[in-house]
């Protein structure tokens, strides 16, 4: 479905991401693991499209869709996937002026066009979803961090992507707020959306995950399922990193 080929990233004179290929099928939820530091987030900003790569390429169904030096056609390309691939962020980034349904319904309507009460009933089922229908009215200030992140999820829902990019999600929250969180995310893999998820949280990536991917250092070292990652990971970088969780 989506794919990065040779991606590379700098900055300045920082190599964030060296040479990291990747492909994920559709349904896959593949948990993005590695030391602070190694490129993670900057891998699932590429694929995001809110970083342009320095070197190689973002693939989605073929097409690409991120490069350096992006060329019109790629530009374009981008602009007709771009609300087909849905993030989530660590800080929720919430309208703080919206309510939850507003906030909801604000990119269908716009981006899509959809009208005001199709939009609205979508946002109810989504926020039922998420466990937070009777929130709709609500002011995101008002919400616990769990709430507000869950509502993050539907609004990114809402645009019906393909492809979920989860950037540590619940690295901000309680642990007892951690757990809702992870439990719409755990419906959601179990409904066969597309996931790429970077997370500390290794209960998740055992459990949930389909693959993980052990980075270091902006590369990726391991690329296996999580029995065999986590019960016997190949490299010495990934048992150390395995180690130093315990
Ligand atoms: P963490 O688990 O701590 O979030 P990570 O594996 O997600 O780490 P990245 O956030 O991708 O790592 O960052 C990798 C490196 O790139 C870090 O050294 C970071 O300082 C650097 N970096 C990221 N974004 C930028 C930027 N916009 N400008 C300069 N350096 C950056």
């Amino acid at each position: 479905l989506i794919a990065a080929k040779n991606l590379s990233k700098s900055f300045g004179a920082i190599d964030v991401l060296k040479n990291v290929s990747v492909s994920i099928d559709e349904g896959e939820v593949v948990c993005v693991v590695g030391p602070s530091g190694s490129g993670k987030t900057t891998l699932l900003r590429c694929f995001a499209l809110l970083e342009q790569p320095t070197g190689g390429a973002v693939i989605m169904r073929g097409k690409t869709i991120a490069a350096s030096g992006a060329s019109t056609e790629v530009r374009q390309a981008a602009k007709r996937v771009r609300s087909d691939i849905g993030m989530v962020f660590q800080h929720f980034n919430l309208w703080p002026h919206f309510t939850v349904l507003q906030n909801i319904i604000e990119a269908p309507r716009r981006v899509k066009g959809i009208g005001r009460a199709e939009a609205e009933a979508d946002a109810v089922k989504l926020l039922e979803k998420v466990g937070l229908a009777d929130k709709r009215n609500e002011y995101p200030s008002r919400l616990s961090g769990g709430q507000q992140q869950r509502v993050a999820i539907a609004r990114a829902l809402a645009m019906r992507p393909s492809v979920m990019l989860f950037d540590e999600a619940t690295s901000a929250l309680d642990p007892e707020l951690k757990h809702e969180v992870l439990l719409v995310m755990r419906d959601l893999a179990a409904e066969g959306m597309t996931m790429l998820v970077v997370t500390h949280e290794m209960g998740f990536a055992r459990n949930v995950g389909s693959r993980v991917i052990f980075m270091d250092q902006g590369d990726i070292v391991e690329d296996s399922s999580p029995t065999s990652f986590f019960s016997a990971p190949k490299t010495d970088r990934a048992q150390r990193f395995l180690r130093q969780l315990q």
